[in-house]
């Protein structure tokens, strides 16, 4: 069996979807694998490293694609293959291919995988289980973007994060509002804590205030119940009018005290919540920063631009897109370790073996044998509606 692993593209993408390390355990499986040239460049593994690690270094594209039997990648296929074809025309038929697919708001392509007979597979749907985390490749891109929103602040802030003691008197610690504790969320509050910042997280799932606290933050939410803010997965549901406006009054009267507000709310596959307005950002401090992680969903502020970096009343609101690609030896140290445990299910004896009796195996196929499989993606391509809003929102 022929695992391909191609160079990543799409504007500021450093990561690799499997590195070196992860080379010799699919190795160690029976699997042959073929890198493009330079695939690793990016996150500073180099051919000679894959080839040390008993891959074979293939520089043209095409013939990768042509062979290979299965595709591990990263990004989902965009525009651009070889031959100028869309990467979804390019997998041969009948082959396996894994990424973050984003099935929701990628129609066309699910519709060109199952047309061609694809078994595609997406890291967005691995289920939150136990048995599953070692696969969590959105918890993963989440640490790494939570890290490095807060980093990103504390260079755009014209101030010092921590509580200094000179001999020019006190400096009072900066005062951070992280907004959605999910996993990016957490990690933001840990890295602020980290460099001496003074921490609010608030989120409307009551369920996180133990996890806030215990990293040194105070937990700011509103007193609603796990059933109305929630569902089953411990995903946020959309809120009640009566609800939001009760959390709503709540944050907006932390807003004018924060110097940096780092947002990460998100509910699945719904555009990003609201939840600071032109006029919150007109209360704050000027020189103050907003890091918006839901710039790709549309935005928790109503100013953020997406991928862009927007000065209003004196406050600059950053909306960056894939951060986790500027931290691009972890995230794809990170990637590859989940894509890899994932792969593996699918291998035994060095030869592709499905087993859609395991729940892993199940949830996280798109298409297989000419099928939609994804029930949510199903409904939509037979409901003839539009793909989902925002790039991200693909969770089921
Ligand atoms: P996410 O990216 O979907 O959302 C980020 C955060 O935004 C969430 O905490 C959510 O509650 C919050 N949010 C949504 N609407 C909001 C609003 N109006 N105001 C304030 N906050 C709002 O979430 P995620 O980081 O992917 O994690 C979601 C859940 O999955 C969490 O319960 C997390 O602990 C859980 N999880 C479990 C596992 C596992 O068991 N293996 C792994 C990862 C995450």
């Amino acid at each position: 069996m022929k695992v391909a692993i191609l160079k990543e593209t799409g504007p500021g993408e450093r990561r690799v979807a499997v590195t070196p390390d992860s080379v010799k355990q699919l190795k160690a499986a029976g699997v042959e694998i073929l890198v493009e040239a330079g695939a690793g460049a990016g996150a500073y593994h180099s051919d000679a490293a894959y080839e040390a690690a008993g891959a074979v270094i293939e520089s043209d594209t095409a013939t990768l694609w042509k062979v290979a039997d299965v595709v591990l990648k990263l990004q989902p296929p965009l525009a651009g293959g070889p031959g100028g074809k869309h990467e979804a025309e390019c997998p041969r038929e009948g082959a396996v291919f894994v990424s973050f697919l984003k099935p929701n708001a990628a129609l066309d392509v699910v519709r060109t995988f199952a047309a061609r007979r694809i078994s595609s597979f997406s890291m967005d749907l691995v289920p939150r289980t136990t048995r599953a985390q070692r696969m969590d490749a959105l918890s993963s891109m989440a640490t790494a973007d939570g890290y490095k929103a807060v980093l990103l602040a504390a260079l755009t802030a014209p101030r010092f994060f921590p509580m200094l003691v000179t001999a020019a008197g006190t400096i009072a610690p900066a005062r951070v509002l992280v907004i959605g504790a999910g996993v990016a969320g957490l990690q933001a509050i840990a890295s602020a804590r980290r460099i001496g910042a003074v921490v609010e997280g608030y989120d409307i799932r009551p369920a996180v205030k133990e996890e806030v606290e215990s990293l040194g933050a105070t937990f700011v939410g509103p007193k609603l119940s796990a059933e109305e803010t929630q569902d089953a997965q411990g995903y946020a549901k959309a809120l009640s009018e009566e609800a939001r406006a009760k959390a709503q009054e709540l944050l907006r009267a932390r807003i004018p005290h924060a110097d940096v507000i780092i947002t990460t709310a998100r509910v699945p596959g719904l555009k990003a919540p609201r939840l600071i307005s032109a006029e919150d950002v007109s209360k704050m401090k000027p020189g103050s920063v907003i890091v918006d992680l839901a710039a790709d969903q549309g935005g928790n502020c109503e100013l953020t631009e997406m991928g862009r970096d927007v000065v209003a009343h004196g406050v600059t609101i950053l909306g960056p897109v894939q951060l986790a690609a500027t931290v691009p030896v972890h995230a794809s140290q990170m990637y590859s370790r989940n894509i890899t445990a994932l792969f593996l299910l699918m291998v035994k004896n060095g030869a592709l073996n499905l087993d859609f009796n395991d729940d892993i195996i199940r949830d996280t196929c798109v298409t297989h044998d000419g099928q939609v499989m994804h029930a949510p993606t199903r409904e939509r391509l037979e409901g003839g509606q539009p793909a989902a809003a925002g790039a991200a929102g693909s969770r089921p």
